[in-house]
């Protein structure tokens, strides 16, 4: 079985303090089952209405992450059951994930993402955004997310130096935020970043979450 396979290869070269969010975007559910069968446990999506669906479908020990773009009036779908928002990009955002975790009696986990590829994207934020973020009352005041790290995106391209320069930056603003706002608070210990052709080097660089999905489950058609 190709999934079986992709993922012993892919264990291989992954050392244990690092973690594997399978992204199953357009897999079906039967892929999904097996990715999980052969000891997969967390799956990432990023579309709310495939997630849902999916998460209601398949076994409950899965932890769903969402790692696309989140819209805040979708919140509520993913508010019960969602393991870990990865693409956190504004307070309103954070403001919103907040109202609906304590309607849920839950506190979840959220990381910043933070804009570092070249090419322009809409989403992410700055290092100065993320400050400004930090440092307001109203995200101080916020008690049912707990901010657990950084998320990024390399720039889509052959040139590995330059997708290197871009991790390793990453890796200097999470050393940053850290230091400046979660000093020993062990909470904000995630750095997400390095996908399925750059993820060595994301790792090399200091990953500690990367989210993997062609290479699991073959290209997306
Ligand atoms: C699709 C996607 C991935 C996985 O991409 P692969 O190249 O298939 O590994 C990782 N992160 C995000 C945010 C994605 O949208």
């Amino acid at each position: 079985m190709q999934i079986e396979e992709n993922i012993h290869r892919l264990r291989q070269s992954v050392p244990a303090h690092v973690s594997i969010v399978a992204v199953s975007k357009t897999v079906s559910e039967t892929h999904i089952l097996d990715a999980y069968r052969f000891g997969l446990k967390a799956f990432g999506e990023n579309r709310v209405q495939e997630l849902i669906k999916k998460q209601a479908n398949l076994p409950g020990e899965i932890e769903w992450h969402m790692i696309g773009h989140l819209q805040s009036n979708k919140v509520k779908y993913i508010a019960p059951f969602i393991t870990m928002i990865h693409a956190v990009d504004n307070l309103k955002l954070l403001s919103v994930i907040n109202q609906e975790a304590l309607k849920n009696n839950r506190i979840i986990p959220c990381l910043l993402q933070i804009r570092i590829a070249k090419e322009e994207t809409k989403f992410g934020m700055n290092l100065e955004d993320a400050n400004n973020v930090l440092s307001s009352a109203a995200f101080q005041a916020m008690k049912n997310i707990n901010v657990a790290g950084l998320m990024g995106m390399a720039t889509f391209t052959q040139d590995t130096s330059l997708i290197r320069s871009e991790f390793r930056y990453l890796a200097e603003c999470f050393k940053q935020i850290k230091a400046d706002y979660f000093g020993n608070d062990e909470s904000f210990c995630e750095l997400s970043m390095g996908m399925s052709s750059d993820y060595t080097i994301a790792i090399e660089e200091g990953a500690t979450l990367i989210r993997i999905g062609s290479f699991i489950f073959g290209a997306r058609t």
